[in-house]
């Protein structure tokens, strides 16, 4: 939760292949992220893990275009990004009493690694490629207050329960 220093932190790229100390850091996202209805994305160091891993789930969003379900992502790179043109209300569980409005590129390319330790490739865009670049800024120490631009940008909210 912020303020927790750990937030602020660059994380370390995850050594390959994949050990068993990873997947566990991996499975504890993945059950993290259950454990909060409608969370669509967490990063490692939400729940401790100064390491970059992030999950991502857009499955059947609403406001979802591309959709490449439930992954997990190990040492993600933003290998090429569209326009930053889209402004939109973001939350996070580690911020839980606020939102805020944030412009991202509207359509991204990311390469990782996956849980099997295949290099996977995802082009993303809308949501998708939101979540993704909201996650991916955790790995840097980024927070999505990070990237407001005005005060009248954040917005007070009700609490994850
Ligand atoms: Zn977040």
């Amino acid at each position: 939760m912020y303020p927790d220093a750990r937030l602020k932190t660059e994380c370390d790229p995850v050594e390959l292949p994949l050990d068993d100390a990873t997947r566990a850091i991996a499975r504890d996202l993945l059950d993290t992220m259950d454990s909060f209805p409608g969370c669509v994305g967490i990063a490692a160091p939400q729940i401790g893990a100064l390491v970059r891993i992030v999950a991502i789930d857009v499955s059947g969003h609403k406001k979802a275009v591309s959709d490449h379900g439930r992954r997990v992502l190990v040492n993600p790179v933003i290998v090429s990004r569209g326009a930053e043109r889209v402004k939109m209300r973001e939350g996070c569980l580690s911020i839980p009493d606020f939102t805020g409005n944030v412009t991202r590129a509207e359509s991204i390319v990311v390469e990782a690694v996956g849980l099997d330790g295949a290099p996977q490739r995802l082009e993303c865009d809308a949501y998708e490629a939101r979540v993704v670049l909201h996650e991916l800024d955790h790995l840097d120490g980024l927070l999505f207050l990070d990237r407001v631009q005005h005060a009248r940008d954040v917005f007070p909210r009700k609490r994850y329960q």
